[in-house]
């Protein structure tokens, strides 16, 4: 998964469930399931065959708020037991034999399956998707929180057959079941965990690709995002063939499918076969330079061996999934964008580390509640370190024995570790020491290996340690600036040294035609230092963040040239989050005398867009600058009481902290409570739980 905030989840998961049933092994489920976006429930039927492995007197299945109507063991009446977490079946199984146990069963997942459009008048906008990891696709199937039971699942879903269906696997037929529906059935050959499950059901058109091992690559897109396909799967074939070159081992399924969502909780999700990720990933040609789908393409394709193929036991080996896909999402990404991004992605990694270091709180790859960025960008440098100690052929050797050794089957950091050091000949317990058991970081051995590969780095370093000796007046910036065609080392010279910098190197900054080196002169605080025709120049760049940048500091620069700088971006929109048009739109109302007429108009858009309709970035901006500028509507306020039940963790934090902070504001608490009576408890929940 790519995503921020792993800890929350991890640590839920580790404590809560992760009861281990060893004496029983669950190898095939038929799963059949209608869901029913209306009521916001799954109907199921599924039937597990199973062996028992020694005696015992019960099985058991989490199945979290799921009610049962029939449970047959072996065509027979079951005796079974559930609470609101388990489904647990009694009987006295032998030692040697398969039983199969059919559920028939209804669940209303309160996580795990989201349904969105169903309720709104917004046509075309329906969907269902799940999210299995950290989620518990428990919610929504009787099945296995822990990740080491791994079953072999084939998923059949009934449903309206004017939707696409997808699911893991591979679609062997589609079936008209009654009028207007079809059952889509799914094909799976190997065992998975059932955190990879996944479902996804919307309006989508696709791209079909072919990878040079002739795997079946399926892009999904909403039908009004046909110009949006070829940048957002940019080099999906190429990184798809990258990998498999470069990890040594056949991609593992049958197929390989993307498919975009709105709303989702993180970036993107690795699901079997089926990676989910956010629309908001779903861009133009001229977001690529400031957004794109990349690396998440990359990480979630790598996971497919990493997390899908070979799965961490249980948490405390997370590095074995996360660390792995950031490292070859890396190793991809340098492949595409060149080994200067590659190296000051690793530089920049490192400084965020040695950051956490400094603050006290570096932490081991392999503590089960690390962060984020200990999992995923310590343990990408794990690897890249790890391959400087035993070479390239040792380690890509090592790999694909860990991969064969133990495909299908859960992993630990000592399995791995075991191969490559068969691999190898060496002895890893100093790597082990240094990079996973160690809290800090051998910083200076990792900035050595960046020097020896990187000459754009070294250059920095050397500027750095002039820096150190002289006053920044005395340094020769233009040695730096014309020392190397990195465009990394010309952002950071005009980052963190504007100021100092002659007017030698500005002019060249602004006579460059690469679009992030003139975005850094954008983000500069001061405008008034730069000659304002080369800064105007800089509203036609092909970068939405550049043009947002510099909309803003000439509209609060130059005063008199308002109207000319609005009317030149008033028809731009920008990112998937809007992020030119809210801008626009709060600078027009504020621009005295400009199309003064429209003022409402443009008032009802801005505030329009805190509806749920619009993807929470969106919401998230619009809220912003109503804030900042205009103040909220009683229908703003009502959508900010609905958005502080949102799934999205991160948006339903943003709409608590604004509506605490509003609703200190007497006139607002008044017009809130006001609006409370149009509202149910659920949405009421938050309001009623804080105090004001
Ligand atoms: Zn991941």
């Amino acid at each position: 998964m790519k995503l921020f905030l792993f800890l929350l989840l991890l640590l839920e998961s580790f404590f809560i469930n992760a009861q281990h049933q060893d004496k029983i092994d669950f190898v095939r489920g038929e799963i059949l399931i209608t869901p029913l976006p209306k009521e916001k429930k799954i109907l199921g039927k599924v039937t597990y065959t199973f062996k028992v492995l020694a005696d015992v007197d019960s099985v058991f299945l989490d199945a979290r708020n799921i009610s049962f109507s029939n449970v047959k063991l072996n065509g027979a009446k079951a005796n079974y037991s559930n609470t609101d977490k388990i489904i647990s079946i009694h009987k006295k199984f032998k030692k040697g034999r398969s039983y199969t146990l059919f559920l028939d069963y209804s669940a209303t997942p309160t996580q795990t399956v989201y349904f969105l459009g169903w309720e709104d008048d917004v046509p075309d906008n329906e969907q269902i998707w799940t999210q299995g990891q950290g989620k518990y696709t428990s919610h929504w199937l009787p099945s296995f929180d822990d990740m080491e039971e791994k079953v072999e699942f084939d998923l059949n879903i009934t449903f309206d057959d004017s939707y696409e269906v997808i699911a893991n696997g591979k679609l062997v037929s589609t079936k008209s079941n009654s009028k207007d529906k079809k059952i889509w059935h799914f094909d799976m050959q190997h065992p998975m965990s059932s955190y990879l499950l996944a479902v996804a059901v919307g309006n989508y058109q696709k791209q079909e690709l072919v990878s040079k091992s002739g795997i079946p690559i399926t892009n999904y897109y909403y039908p009004q995002d046909s110009l949006r396909v070829e940048p957002t799967y940019r080099y999906t074939r190429r990184i798809f063939d990258f990998l498999e070159d470069e990890i040594g081992v056949p991609y593992p399924w049958q197929n390989y499918k993307q498919v975009p969502v709105h709303d989702f909780l993180y970036a993107g999700m690795e699901n079997t076969g089926t990676t989910i990720f956010s629309d908001g990933y779903v861009i133009d040609s001229t977001a690529f330079i400031d957004k794109n789908y990349v690396n998440v393409n990359a990480h979630e394709l790598a996971h497919q061996w990493f997390g899908n193929l070979v799965t961490e036991k249980d948490g405390n080996h997370h590095w074995l999934q996360e660390g792995f896909a950031t490292y070859y999402a890396y190793l991809a990404e340098k492949g595409i964008f060149g080994n200067d991004h590659f190296y000051w992605k690793l530089y920049n990694t490192l400084t965020e580390l040695q950051d956490l270091v400094d603050k006290n709180e570096g932490q081991s790859l392999l503590d089960p509640k690390a962060s984020s960025l200990t999992f995923y960008e310590k343990g990408a440098w794990a690897l890249f370190m790890l391959r400087e100690d035993i070479g390239d052929a040792a380690f890509k050797k090592g790999i694909q024995n860990y991969l064969k050794k133990y495909s299908f089957r859960n992993v630990t950091v000592s399995d791995f570790l075991e191969e490559m050091e068969s691999a190898s000949g060496n002895d890893l317990s100093a790597f082990k020491k240094d990079w996973l058991d160690n809290t800090g970081i051998p910083y200076d051995k990792a900035k050595n290996s960046l020097i020896k590969y990187s000459p754009s780095l070294r250059l920095l370093f050397e500027m750095e340690a002039d820096f150190k000796k002289a006053k920044s007046d005395d340094i020769d910036y233009a040695k730096y600036w014309n020392g190397s065609p990195s465009i990394h080392l010309k952002k950071n010279i005009l980052e963190y040294h504007q100021n100092s910098l002659p007017e030698e190197i500005i002019e060249k900054a602004f006579a460059s035609d690469t679009v992030p080196i003139r975005q850094t002169l954008s983000m500069v605080a001061d405008i008034k230092r730069y000659p304002k025709e080369a800064f105007e120049s800089l509203l036609n760049d092909k970068s939405y963040v550049t043009v947002e940048n510099t909309l803003f500091k000439l509209w609060q620069t130059y005063l008199q040239d308002r109207k000319v700088y609005l009317d030149e971006t008033k028809d731009l929109i920008g990112l998937p989050n809007k992020n030119l048009r809210l801008l626009w739109l709060t600078l027009a109302m504020l621009t005295e005398d400009y199309q003064g007429s429209k003022t409402k108009v443009y008032f009802d858009e801005l505030s329009g867009y805190t509806d749920s309709r619009y993807s929470f970035e969106i919401r998230q901006g619009a809220f912003f600058y109503l804030k900042e500028a205009f103040g909220f509507t009683d229908q703003n306020l009502k959508d900010l009481m609905q958005a502080t039940t949102h799934h999205s963790w991160q948006f339903k934090k943003f709409a608590r902290d604004l509506l605490k902070e509003v609703i200190k504001d007497q006139d607002y608490k008044k017009r809130i409570e006001n609006v409370s009576k149009e509202l149910n408890d659920e949405e009421l929940r938050y309001l009623k739980s804080i105090e004001y």
